[in-house]
């Protein structure tokens, strides 16, 4: 139904609320002086308080830490900014039980009877929770809350802070894996070793030069193993604290591809596998050992993931104006997956995972490349077709 109010109707009911609006307001002015002039207290309290809610005003909204308030029965009433950037909600969403919402569905039902027994028994609440952003990310929060009560002991709320321990949680993932990872590889040579030697110091092969000598092998293998693992170790440690300073001078890149090929010749020998290299005379101003350690150990990849009979080829090339050598490794291996060719850059990464038992290794050749490359301002990157082999490249600037 369409109700149309003449003009001077209209007029009067306008006038009629602005009054009603102006009365409220005097009404409510009048109220908080009366109240202000029976008190003395209260007008005391009122003048000091003022300034003091301002300032915990200014801490709460920009506090680093989220902050969040309930009522007695739990509901929000009070989200700081922090706390909406945490768990992705916006301050409206937060109130009463909105904040729910964006809890992890594998969560929800651990965290929220929890919640309601801490606040119904008035104890301390602390739990790790997952919130879903809207952007789908996924972030890991420490909520700790804490009773308020009255000058009565009555239970007017909750106060509560959130952390996002997203981050830190990912570090202690790592540095777990780290740890079990380093102390396996440590361990295996470690146990062999130890069994070779015993073997030998028992006396018992002192009439069996031929197997003393084979255990004398294994033990300098072993040996050799944990030598490398300690030097990849410490070069990660070095360059994640950039203190790996480069010493960089004119070299040669063909006498660096020769470097690289000679001291991995006897182990082609012996895997039956042809390195062909196609050298490049042009100066380079790098530091040459760290480009031959790049090279060997991507040769040495090579040569682990081929089979018997193919060849290995290392062949460096001026690209980019000619400001720029390019080297690449090739091989006609197994190949990488295709959902593997970044991720075997990362620490202790290999492409499956029986690597490390079938072909020896911890998974940090390609780290350290990688960084030892970026370090001389180039780039590192590998294409692979299963089955039929991949080429590493990695280039520098000439200067
Ligand atoms: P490591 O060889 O000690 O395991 P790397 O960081 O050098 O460590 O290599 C990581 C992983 O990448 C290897 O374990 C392997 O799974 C994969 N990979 C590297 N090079 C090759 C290659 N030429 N062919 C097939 N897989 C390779």
């Amino acid at each position: 139904m369409v109700c149309w109010l003449d003009i001077s109707e209209k007029k009067r009911l306008e006038l009629a609320l602005q009054k009603a609006n102006e009365d409220l307001e005097q009404r409510f002015r009048d109220h908080t002086a009366d109240l202000l002039k029976a008190n003395p207290q209260f007008q005391q309290n009122f003048r000091e308080r003022q300034p003091i809610e301002a300032e915990f005003r200014v801490l709460s909204e920009a506090a680093p830490v989220g902050i969040f308030r309930t009522d007695a029965q739990g509901g929000c009433i009070y989200v700081n900014p922090r706390a909406q950037a945490i768990c992705g909600y916006t301050f409206e969403e937060a109130l009463g039980d909105g904040w729910q919402q964006l809890i992890h569905p594998d969560d929800y039902q651990q965290v929220l009877p929890h919640w309601i027994d801490s606040a119904k028994a008035q104890t301390e609440f602390l739990e790790e929770i997952r919130f879903v952003h809207r952007d789908h990310t996924v972030h890991l929060v420490r909520a700790t809350t804490a009773p308020i009560l009255s000058d009565t002991g009555e239970l007017i709320g909750h106060v509560g802070t959130i952390e996002d321990v997203t981050e830190r949680n990912v570090i202690e993932r790592m540095k777990r894996e780290f740890l079990s990872i380093v102390s396996h590889e440590l361990k295996t040579p470690l146990t062999s070793m130890r069994g070779a030697l015993a073997l030998l110091s028992s006396g018992r092969l002192l009439d069996d030069p031929e197997t003393a000598q084979e255990m004398l092998e294994i033990a300098k293998v072993d040996t050799e193993r944990l030598v490398r693992l300690v030097d990849d170790l410490l070069d990660l440690e070095r360059l994640e604290a950039h203190q790996l300073i480069l010493t960089k001078q004119w070299c040669d890149t063909a006498s660096l591809m020769r470097r690289s090929i000679e001291s991995l010749q006897l182990l082609a020998e012996e895997s039956r596998l042809t390195l062909v290299c196609q050298p490049l005379n042009v100066e380079i101003f790098v530091d040459g050992d760290r480009i031959v350690q790049t090279l060997i150990n991507l040769l040495g990849n090579a040569i682990k993931f081929s089979s018997e009979g193919s060849e290995v080829y290392l062949k460096a090339e001026l690209v980019n104006g000619d400001q720029w050598v390019r080297f690449q490794v090739r091989d006609w291996g197994r190949g990488i997956p295709q959902d593997k060719l970044d991720l075997i850059f990362e620490r202790f990464q290999q492409a499956n995972a029986t690597d490390a038992r079938q072909h020896g290794g911890t998974g940090l050749g390609l780290a350290i490349s990688r960084d030892l490359v970026q370090l001389h301002g180039g780039q590192i990157w590998v294409e692979s077709t299963l089955g039929e082999g991949s080429t590493f490249y990695f280039t520098v600037p000439i200067r």
